[in-house]
């Protein structure tokens, strides 16, 4: 597809070149008129990346503060990536979970070695592990408590994927309303212990899901004490905790699981977004208690964990679990939260700023969607988290020197 458009389009914007830049915004979109429009997608065709910057086809740069909503940790163009995929090339691309290979395995054992869990399965997507997560909760809930202990609960303010069980514990009832019915059993809850210790039920709920730290419901760190005090709940009442670290897993807050923090561990944990450099992979991690009840027959997928994937996610995994990376993304990490604090204090623009490592949100005064296109118009990429919150998530090798760079250019978009 984009063999046959592209050429289309640089011709086009060829012969726009010397009218405005809103005439080949235009052309672009014709161009993409056969997708689904589900995506409010930026008005340029993004043709290259290199290192933290991406460039449209105008050859713009952009300093990308998105990562590709955390995906593109190592940048753009880096050459051990590159290396890793053009040997995973030479090698199986795929071969079906009907036989073994060497990849996928060694892939699940790293993985194994650097967590809490005893075993891991693979799959293509955020949605997907966390909709297989709830089969291994449900299948295991059933096991111990009886048909009645199927029940998943889910947190205020989160978000877990556009499936139909996922959607279900998603707390945006814009995205959710409109595809009723969703799986059922799937319920949302405040934030808040209390609560919670009212709605967990030994006898028909089989699991808690959460994200460490809330990425879509606009960057929030959830608090170590209500980690502790939930853990301590599900435990007495026989109920599984699973983490979504599909966003901020894999380095993202300066340890390799967010979970490393508060120090308290789940029973599942699912990761994604970063997880093969770009191309779509899902893991969802377990303890041998969780998976005590998964036989074979009781889940799969086609793609899931192939040789050709699952060989770059080694090579990902290595470079993000590394110490020296670690060590980058806390100390810069701090200093972006301290810049961020300081810009609120200056310029009365921000309302709050959370967030640890490389992942921030700032709730601004207007719709956060103003904020992100005067950001891009300027050359810098956000994304919102919410309609008042600005997401940043630079790549996790982002210089401080390129993050003082983004910080300007929000400072001037913030104006
Ligand atoms: C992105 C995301 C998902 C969904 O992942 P997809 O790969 O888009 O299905 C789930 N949970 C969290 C926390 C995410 O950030």
């Amino acid at each position: 597809m984009a063999t046959l458009v592209s050429p289309e389009i640089r011709q086009a914007s060829a012969v726009t070149s010397d009218k405005s830049s809103s005439a080949t915004a235009q052309v672009v979109a014709a161009a993409g008129d056969a997708l689904l429009p589900v995506y409010r997608r930026a008005p340029f065709e993004i043709v290259r990346g290199a290192g933290v910057e991406l460039f449209d086809a105008d050859g713009r740069a952009y300093l990308d503060f998105t990562s590709g909503i955390a995906v593109n940790a190592l940048g753009y163009g880096d050459p051990g990536l590159t290396a890793a995929l053009h040997a995973a090339a030479d090698g199986l691309i795929h071969v079906s979970n009907l036989f073994r290979t060497a990849p996928g395995e060694e892939l699940a054992a790293r993985l194994v070695e650097l967590s809490f869990a005893d075993s891991v399965f693979f799959c293509n997507s955020g949605a997907e592990a966390n909709e297989g997560a709830f089969k291994v909760a449900r299948r295991w809930g059933r096991a111990r408590g009886g048909t009645a202990k199927h029940g998943i609960v889910a947190l205020r303010g989160a978000f877990h994927g556009r499936l139909s069980a996922t959607l279900a514990a998603t707390d945006r009832p814009q995205y959710r309303l409109p595809f009723r019915p969703l799986a059922g059993g799937i319920s949302i809850h405040e934030r808040d212990i209390t609560e919670l210790s009212a709605v967990l039920d030994a006898e028909t709920t089989a699991a808690v899901i959460l994200e460490p730290v809330q990425g879509e419901g606009g960057v929030r760190v959830l608090d170590a004490g209500f980690l502790h005090e939930l853990r301590a709940l599900t435990r007495e009442r026989d109920i599984l905790l699973i983490y979504d670290e599909i966003q901020c897993g894999l380095g993202r807050t300066g340890t390799v699981f967010a979970y490393e923090h508060s120090g308290v561990e789940p029973d599942i944990l699912t990761l994604a977004k970063p997880l093969a450099g770009g191309l779509p992979m899902g893991a969802i991690l377990m303890t041998a208690e969780a998976a005590s009840t998964m036989q074979p027959g009781d889940h799969g997928s086609t793609f899931g964990g192939g040789p050709f994937v699952a060989s770059v996610a080694n090579h990902v995994v290595g470079r993000l679990s590394d110490p020296s990376l670690l060590a980058h993304v806390t100390r810069e990490g701090e200093w972006l939260g301290e810049q961020l604090m300081g810009m609120a204090e200056r310029t009365g623009k921000l309302r709050a700023v959370r967030g640890l490592g490389f992942i921030w949100g700032v709730d601004v005064h207007e719709k956060a969607g103003n904020v992100v296109g005067r950001a891009r118009d300027a050359g810098l990429l956000l994304v919102s988290a919410g309609d008042y919150t600005v997401r940043l998530l630079p790549p996790l090798v982002a210089t401080r020197a390129e993050l003082a760079r983004g910080l300007e250019l929000l400072e001037a978009a913030l104006a």
